[in-house]
């Protein structure tokens, strides 16, 4: 899907296919050297960082292996509340593995706090983090955040893998939604 194809549902564009793709070749040639004989295990979260696991993995030139989780955060609407539910868990034993999990978007970070506390105690050699866009909330939470594609405004965006209501995920580019669509 383009953004012509939902031009009226878009406040404005803020990053472009290729603007995202060419960030991730950079963040992909950073993991190569950090990572060169760890065969790092890419743990995505599910649904968000299917593209960014799809497209990150594609772009680097060492071995790596990916694994799925998914998570649901019990909150109340658009709050999330930090207490988070794993609804599929990894099939990979993560002892002595080089972990990164990846995220489409980090807002409060409390989801990924609670993720990294749970997989640190899987006793992987390594844990990093690896997200497409960090909002300014993620800031107030403890979290070392190795790889950022984007800092983004505090706007709600969809599009590569982002949805609304579970559209707008397959949209090339990242924009922001207009109030319109959910006032
Ligand atoms: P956190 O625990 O960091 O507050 O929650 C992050 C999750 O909230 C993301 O994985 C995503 O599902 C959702 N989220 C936060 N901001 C946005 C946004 O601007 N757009 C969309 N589509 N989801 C968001």
């Amino acid at each position: 899907m383009d953004t012509s194809d939902v031009a009226s549902d878009l406040s404005c564009v803020l990053f472009t296919k290729e603007q995202i793709a060419a960030r991730l070749a950079e963040i992909a040639a950073e993991i190569d050297v950090d990572y060169a004989d760890k065969n790092p295990l890419l743990v995505g979260v599910l649904n968000g960082a299917v593209m960014v696991v799809a497209d990150l993995s594609r772009a680097m030139k060492i071995h790596c292996e990916m694994d799925w989780m998914a998570v649901s955060s019990y909150g109340s609407g658009t709050q999330t509340s930090g207490v988070v539910r794993i609804l599929k868990d990894l099939n990979t034993d993560l002892h002595g593995r080089h972990v990164i999990i990846v995220e489409d978007i980090i807002d409060t970070g409390l989801t990924l706090s609670y993720l990294m506390q749970n997989l640190a105690t899987r006793d992987p050699a390594s844990l990093k983090i690896m997200t497409m866009l960090r909002k300014p909330a993620a800031v107030q939470v403890e979290l070392d955040i190795a790889y950022v594609g984007f800092d983004i405004p505090n706007q709600f965006v969809v599009g590569y893998g982002l949805d609304y209501a579970g559209h707008y995920r397959n949209l090339h580019d990242i924009g922001v939604l207009a109030p319109s669509v959910y006032a």
